[in-house]
């Protein structure tokens, strides 16, 4: 004696009146109702910029990217504007390091020189400045050093008058990097000190201490010579602390708050685009980039698809502005699809 068949399960009785397939069932419905879309004009893209005329370095561990001379930059920054992308973000790389990191303020500098050739150049785009030390310190550390410490205090007034030099050279946004106490203060008194009460300050709030940056510093050169950065960058395990640097930027006068790196900062995007009423930023770091690249060449996953998932994903959770190496190519896929 088999048992009897149990009664088919009827969708309308569990579903009623609700099924969400419904807007999902062709493309033009999906596109009418899509949350979010990304655009080429709320991205910047970040530059490495080196001395020098007519210089090219590749990066071999960021395929597509290399470390250019100012010249090389600004053309680089026009065909970026040409496809309809908001803004590129300048790290230098200098000839010479020292202890104190001086060279970051240098108005011959690598990222100044950078600015006013690509001001010249006419690129219609937000220039902005990376301001940190650790491109120019030789310890690689992001401040300067009492004895294996990091010292705060004394690192502010460097951080400063790096801010005031990139916006001497045209920077319309500084974007103070190295996670010193007060650093958003610092700056913003330099820069109106220096007349440059309309240069924004875009600042790195929520920077976690993160495995992902290993691409960016063979770029920069910028990999510690001792130690570590978890002094003064954030453990990767900390959501309210970042809600909390976020605050205190904001009271400094912060304009635009970052976090990064951005896919391991989804949580705290969406707990700040709740909490906080200024444009928020993600930066989709190197190592970001260098995942979806090497298993995109190894065939494991469609690169293509990929990189627009993860960048819709950051919008998706708050990110006003998407800072990426992959601007270019998101812009192309954007417009001509
Ligand atoms: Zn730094």
């Amino acid at each position: 004696m088999g048992r009897a068949a149990a009664a088919p399960l009827s969708v309308a009785s569990v579903a009623g009146a609700k099924r969400p397939r419904r807007l999902r069932r062709n493309a033009a419905l999906r596109s009418l109702v899509r949350e979010t879309r990304l655009s080429p004009a709320a991205m910047i893209a970040p530059i490495f910029v080196i001395s020098g005329r007519d210089r090219r370095e590749p990066i071999a561990s960021m395929p597509g990217h290399a470390r250019l001379s100012p010249d090389l930059a600004a053309l680089h920054a026009r065909e970026l504007a040409s496809r309809g992308i908001g803004g590129v973000l300048l790290f230098g790389i200098p000839d010479e390091k020292e202890p104190l990191g001086r060279g970051a303020s240098d108005p011959e500098g690598p990222v100044p020189t950078a600015l006013r050739r690509i001001r010249d150049a006419g690129a219609q785009m937000v220039l902005a400045a990376d301001v940190c030390l650790c491109e120019y310190t030789s310890h690689g550390h992001c401040g300067v050093l009492d004895g294996r410490e990091i010292d705060n205090d004394a690192t502010l007034p460097l951080l400063a008058d790096a801010a005031v030099a990139y916006a001497d050279a045209g920077a319309d946004i500084v974007a103070p990097s190295a996670m010193m106490d007060g650093q958003v203060a610092a700056l913003r008194a330099g820069l109106d000190t220096a007349g440059h009460s309309q240069t924004a300050i875009m600042a790195y709030s929520s920077k976690h201490s993160s495995a992902l940056y290993g691409p960016f510093r063979e770029a920069a050169g910028s990999t510690p010579s001792f130690g570590d950065r978890k002094s003064y960058q954030m453990d990767i395990a900390n959501g309210r602390e970042a809600l909390h640097e976020m605050e205190r930027d904001v009271a400094e006068g912060a304009d635009i708050l970052m976090v990064k790196p951005a896919l391991t900062s989804l949580d705290i995007l969406a707990r700040a685009r709740d909490t906080f009423n200024v444009p928020l930023a993600a930066y989709q770091v190197s190592g970001e980039m260098a995942m979806i690249e090497a298993a995109a060449a190894r065939g494991w996953i469609d690169r293509k698809q990929a990189a627009l998932e993860c960048s819709t994903a950051i919008a998706r959770a708050g990110a006003d502005v998407i800072i990426t190496y992959l601007a270019a190519d998101l812009a192309h896929w954007l417009t001509e699809g």
